[in-house]
């Protein structure tokens, strides 16, 4: 997970500029434009319902491609790319604060997945209706992957803090509501980078739970719910094929640490001596790699502070990574 944070002038900026594909026309609002007008009118018949209302004019795939685009084609969650405006069926839009209902992820899931969560420590309740002012917000937005958004994310929303359901600005609901999942968009949030880091492949909470307790929580709920670890080490094979339903997931992400760890080797095999040519087409490859338009860039970011600060570590990840990927589990 990395953060693409956007604030609310520049994301509406962006909105009303929006076109599409075509050209803005003199005297016409883009779609955009038109798009901030008609949500607007859904929003205040969800106010009028005290509930969510479903709007065709304001629907929300109509500024799809505009998140697409900022999140360089990739899932917001896992990171995963995916094809694109012209694949933009694969991508669902995240509504971050659900708009039907909210249900207990940790009465249902989270407590078996987080066995050790502090006792006391607030999860949040469901709820019969959902963020019902903001189903047409676009700071709510963002794209995910249809396994997270429908299989995983569904309409939970666990928060530490006081439930907002007629809040209308997620800025100011985050500081209230606590919210224990990281939103990669929100400008008012801390950055995915500073809360999670990758051992290997593997998502691992950054903070140290003695400092920043909020924080490691976060980490560690955001990293369960999105099932972003394989459950079961890299050496064990998972006992059906696809234990997590995600193995694909693992697998693109073990290659791209594979291939920045098969630059990061060649420029140190080169040498000093080699030629700047040479040197360059890896040391831009490392670059392209950990640079948030690639997915899973945390993972290679991680692996090249790695590098750095401990290279036999590293070959010893190295290792167990190609030790996955050429027998792996998923033959
Ligand atoms: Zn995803």
């Amino acid at each position: 997970m990395r953060g693409y944070p956007i604030d609310q002038t520049t994301l509406l900026a962006k909105i009303q500029a929006f076109n599409g594909k075509t050209k803005p026309k003199a005297g016409k609002p883009t779609k955009g434009a038109q798009w901030l007008v008609d949500a607007a009118a859904a929003t205040a018949a969800c106010q009028a319902a005290q509930d969510y209302v479903e709007s065709n004019a304001a629907d929300w795939g109509k500024i799809k491609d505009l998140f697409i685009d900022h999140q360089h084609g990739k899932c917001a969650y896992c990171e995963k790319l995916m094809e694109g405006r012209a694949g933009r069926g694969d991508y669902d839009i995240e509504h971050f604060r659900p708009k039907s209902q909210v249900k207990d992820w940790f009465a249902s899931t989270g407590g078996q997945l987080l066995p050790d969560w502090p006792t006391g420590q607030k999860t949040g309740a469901a709820q019969s209706t959902g963020y019902y002012l903001l189903p047409y917000e676009p700071l709510n937005y963002a794209v995910a992957c249809k396994t997270c958004n429908s299989n995983l994310k569904s309409d939970y929303f666990p928060i530490g803090g006081t439930a907002e359901m007629t809040g209308t600005d997620p800025s100011v609901m985050h500081g209230l509501e606590q919210p224990w999942l990281i939103f990669p968009l929100g400008s008012w949030e801390t950055l995915p980078e500073t809360l999670i880091f990758f051992d290997g492949i593997t998502a691992m909470p950054r903070p140290d739970p003695g400092v920043d307790a909020i924080g490691y929580w976060r980490a560690r709920v955001t990293i369960a719910f999105f099932h972003l670890n394989r459950n079961k080490p890299l050496d064990k094979p998972t006992e059906t094929k696809d234990e997590e339903g995600r193995e694909n997931l693992y697998r693109a992400r073990a290659d791209q640490l594979n291939n920045l760890a098969k630059s990061l080797d060649a420029l140190e095999l080169l040498g000093e001596s080699a030629s700047p040519v040479r040197r360059a087409m890896h040391e831009n490859e490392i670059i392209r790699l950990c640079d948030v338009k690639s997915p899973h860039s945390l993972c290679c970011r991680s692996f090249a502070e790695l590098w750095i600060k401990d290279k036999d570590k590293a070959v010893q990840i190295w290792e167990g990574v190609l030790r996955y990927l050429q027998v792996g589990s998923a033959s």
